[in-house]
């Protein structure tokens, strides 16, 4: 029987590499709810809509009534992508612009909200793996399966850095740690469905273990 998998935890811990992996061998449906808080970031970032902007969020709303996410399956990259309002924005929703931005947005009450309603809607089907911050403690706090993964800073920070690197994205390491601390303090102490695991979860420590390992664990 299927089910709804909650994927929860820390800034690049891993959580969406085991998230594709398990819908891969499940044939379940991967939803990235970061990647949904990343494109409202985007699209606040093109209508620059910062700063005493953001506070004043009777500006957004117009964007927020009508806003469309879909999840579509890359043949060619062997990936899900994002598309918002039709648009893939998989790739610029990875930028360190967004990246330092996004907690903000996503501390929003009316935006998370608005992002609940429609996150909740995607579990009338069953067979899906979600990941994000508050999946396991507040969208679907029924699910079967809650995973709740973290990992030193030091190596979650090497892997996002290494794969800034990959895309020859010019980022120092320092950056990239400082923007995951950053993230995981604006995610942990926020008043709204804050990042949290939930009691009835698995931890996963990804420090030190492979993705295979990380896998095969949660399909036994
Ligand atoms: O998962 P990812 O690192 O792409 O998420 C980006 C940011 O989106 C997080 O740092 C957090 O601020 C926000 N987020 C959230 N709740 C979720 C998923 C993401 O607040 N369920």
């Amino acid at each position: 029987q299927k089910m709804i998998i909650a994927i929860d935890g820390y800034s690049a811990s891993g959580k969406s590499t085991l998230a594709q992996n398990l819908s891969k061998k499940l044939k379940y449906t991967y939803i990235d709810t970061g990647a949904m808080y990343r494109s409202i970031t985007l699209l606040a970032i093109r209508k620059k809509m910062f700063h005493s902007d953001l506070w004043n969020i009777t500006n957004f709303i117009p964007f927020l009534i009508n806003i469309n996410f879909q999840f579509k399956w890359n043949n060619k990259l062997n990936r899900t992508d994002i598309f918002i309002n039709k648009e893939n924005v998989q790739s610029e929703i990875r930028s360190i612009e967004v990246s330092n931005k996004v907690s903000l947005i996503a501390r929003i009450p009316e935006i998370r909200k608005k992002l609940t309603i429609i996150q909740k809607n995607f579990g009338n089907k069953k067979g899906i793996v979600m990941d994000g911050r508050d999946i396991g403690s507040n969208i679907f706090p029924q699910s079967e399966l809650k995973i709740f993964m973290k990992g030193s800073i030091e190596v979650r920070s090497y892997r996002r850095f290494e794969y800034f690197k990959k895309k020859g994205k010019k980022i120092s390491y320092e950056e990239v740690k400082k923007n995951l601390f950053y993230r995981d303090m604006m995610d942990l102490y926020r008043r709204i469905s804050p990042l949290k695991k939930p009691k009835d979860s698995i931890e996963i420590d990804s420090t030190l273990i492979s993705t295979e390992k990380q896998l095969n664990m949660v399909v036994q």
